[in-house]
């Protein structure tokens, strides 16, 4: 399919809660393309944002056209269907053409034997010794690996097919960007995992164009990365690797890249992952979400007066409802209640006390992991307060839209795809 619709070679998808921030969004990958960097913009926005915030998928659409008209942006854009099942993807189906789908929870569930053989004996060049290019030391497998590995993925693979055809069945074929995302489980998927997922995929014919693997370390909501840096670089460049290799091997499209999850904010792994793009010339696409809202917040404080006592109510109301906020995203987080300042104290807080503690500056001794990932998961509260929440960002539009378009551009665009 020579026509079919191609993500470019970096691509960087962008939450927008409210759907006010687009044009904000939009001029940090101006930025970046003054630079010589082409970074296509994803708008994303998944069926869990969509309810929790009472929107329609339409409205990405609308905000992202908007903003493109607004600023001339004559590259190509695109509207993700974020983390979408058989169950929910009919409602993105006319405002979207990315299409993330989401089969987390098909993984573990154990295929059938026959379908496991039949693959295993599809794939016998999967056991054995394996060199990939790029990767130092050859993979080892033996068929009983090979079996539990398929046994563990072949029906969340199934699942996406399944997805995939239903959207084809209505968008038309070549029509739009899949991704295959397995990212919301409990295990990491090794590369060879990654190379048995992808040997699959090939075989339900997705063409994915992104895969989403659960990368080995933590990626909470919002704050950086905890985990073991030099083990994810590793593990990222395999993945690469890896890639190229199902790439060449089997019938997947040829810009298949990886996609990082990543939960915003991830920027002790942006230094490993630009080296690695840098040695191999690979894609990426990177996913974020809250960082956004978060710069909504950060620019109420910081313009003082109704702005700022607006951003200490949503902090009081955000603590009051802590339980609820946080159960949707329990395996994402790690507050630490003790460091949670009581309410009463933020009240008495200054521009720059709020501005300091929620900022995601790690060499500011003032900021506050624990108060970020509550704010973060607390965008319900501003959902609730509907009109008075998007009438305040429009009364302090300048100081929120120059935190997110430096946010994104300076803490994201540039070190991931820029470098320095
Ligand atoms: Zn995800």
């Amino acid at each position: 399919m020579s026509n079919a619709l191609k993500l470019e070679r970096y691509s960087f998808g962008v939450g927008d809660r409210f759907a006010r921030q687009a044009k904000a969004q939009l001029r940090a990958f101006v930025l970046a393309a003054a630079q010589g960097v082409e970074v296509t913009p994803v708008w994303n926005k998944s069926h869990r944002e969509h309810t929790t915030v009472g929107s329609r998928p339409a409205s990405v659409l609308a905000a992202a056209q908007a903003a493109v008209r607004e600023l001339d942006w004559t590259r190509p854009f695109r509207v993700d269907a974020d983390h979408i099942r058989l169950d929910t993807v009919d409602a993105f189906i006319a405002a979207s053409d990315f299409y993330t789908l989401d089969v987390a929870d098909s993984i573990g569930q154990p295929a059938e034997h026959e379908d496991v053989r039949a693959f295993v004996e599809r794939h016998p060049e999967l056991v054995g010794r394996i060199e990939i290019p790029g990767i130092e030391e050859a993979f080892e497998t033996t068929r009983a690996e090979i079996e539990r590995i398929a046994c563990k993925y072949l029906k969340a693979v199934r699942e996406a097919g399944r997805i995939y055809r239903h959207v084809a069945s209505r968008k038309g074929e070549g029509r739009f960007i899949t991704e295959v995302s397995m990212d919301e489980t409990d295990s990491p998927q090794t590369p060879p995992e990654l190379l048995v997922i992808l040997a699959a995929v090939a075989d339900e014919r997705i063409p994915a164009q992104t895969v989403a693997p659960k990368f080995t370390g933590r990626f909470n909501k919002g704050v950086d990365y905890v985990g073991d840096v030099a083990q994810f670089g590793k593990e990222f460049g395999d993945d690469i690797a890896v890639i190229a290799y199902a790439v060449g091997r089997y019938d997947l499209p040829d810009n298949l890249k990886l996609s990082v999850h990543s939960g915003s904010d991830k920027f002790s792994i942006y230094g490993p992952v630009r080296g690695a793009l840098a040695r191999t010339g690979a894609g990426l696409h990177v996913k974020t979400a809250g960082t956004t809202w978060l710069e909504e917040i950060t620019g109420l404080a910081e313009s003082g007066g109704e702005g700022l006592k607006l951003a200490r109510e949503i902090y009081a109301a955000a603590l009051d409802d802590i339980e609820a906020l946080c159960a949707p995203y329990a395996t994402v987080i790690d507050i630490d209640r003790a460091r949670l300042p009581p309410k009463e104290e933020v009240r008495g807080w200054s521009s720059g006390q709020f501005v300091s503690a929620l900022r995601h500056d790690p060499r500011d001794a003032r900021y506050n992991p624990s108060l970020r990932q509550l704010l973060h998961v607390g965008y319900k509260v501003a959902a609730r307060m509907g009109e008075r929440y998007l009438n305040m960002l429009e009364a302090c539009e300048e100081t929120v839209a120059r935190n997110v378009t430096e946010n994104l551009y300076e803490r994201h665009i540039k070190p991931l795809f820029i470098g320095g």
